[in-house]
């Protein structure tokens, strides 16, 4: 195969072209081959070191911020191409840069990456400190409206709620999900699910309205308990 032509688009930014060659070819300059990699002088092969590029190294596609950057780094750089015989043209395979700039470039893109991982490591910590202080919120909006509410279960109740109505989702939201309804609302579910039989009701078929029929003056009962300031049922035992 004689790649004759190189589309000028192998090369939009580049001054050389070098070819992997598809079969052997030696260097009309020095003969040594067979060669890896070409380039085309008048129609005629030269080996890298002829053509004065043996000093480049290569650098295969695929990371494409690397790539820009070692070249913007390198002053003489060239394009490496090989034919692709199925689909008849030339692809680019990667570029020949100095070894300097490609080094340079590596410590850029890493440099770039480090301060990406250090921004993640900061927005979750904000993230965390935005989910605790909700937490923190919401638990003490539950033992204002039920004052006889167990501290830990007040904080069990928040960890659950805060998973969804979190500083994630925006002031605003966290807003609401502080509203005396929804405070409410996650504590009659957490009675529901752990302190009367709602669950196994379920579990035995009953449908939810049923179920929840059934337990509704227990629930209410609890939340009186937790309402009054005073003891609940089982807290102290000290009636
Ligand atoms: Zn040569």
């Amino acid at each position: 195969m004689a790649p004759a032509a190189l589309p000028v688009s192998a090369a939009p930014h580049s001054r050389f072209v070098v070819v992997q060659p598809i079969r052997p070819k030696l260097c009309a300059g020095c003969r040594r081959g067979p060669l890896a990699m070409l380039i085309l002088e008048d129609a005629a092969p030269r080996c890298l070191d002829c053509a004065d590029l043996g000093h480049l190294v290569f650098l295969a596609r695929g990371d494409t911020a690397l790539t820009r950057r070692a070249r913007e780094e390198s002053g003489l750089s060239a394009v490496v191409v090989r034919f692709n015989r199925r689909k008849g043209r030339y692809e680019r395979q990667g570029v020949l840069v100095e070894e300097p700039a490609l080094a340079q470039a590596e410590e850029r893109c890493l440099a770039d990456a480090e301060s990406r991982r250090r921004r993640r490591i900061r927005d979750a910590r904000r993230r965390a400190a935005q989910d605790a202080r909700f937490a923190e919120a919401f638990a003490a909006e539950i033992l204002r409206l039920f004052p006889g509410c167990p501290q830990d279960r007040a904080q069990e109740i928040s960890a659950h709620a805060s998973l969804r109505g979190s500083g994630r989702v925006g002031r605003s939201a966290a807003g609401r999900a502080l509203s005396e309804g929804a405070v409410v609302c996650a504590v009659v579910a957490s009675v529901r699910h752990l302190d009367t039989p709602y669950d196994r009701l379920l579990m035995n078929g009953l449908p939810r309205y049923a179920a929840r029929r059934q337990i509704a003056a227990a629930v209410e009962a609890r939340l009186r308990a937790w309402r009054d300031t005073g003891v609940g049922e089982e807290d102290t035992g000290t009636r």
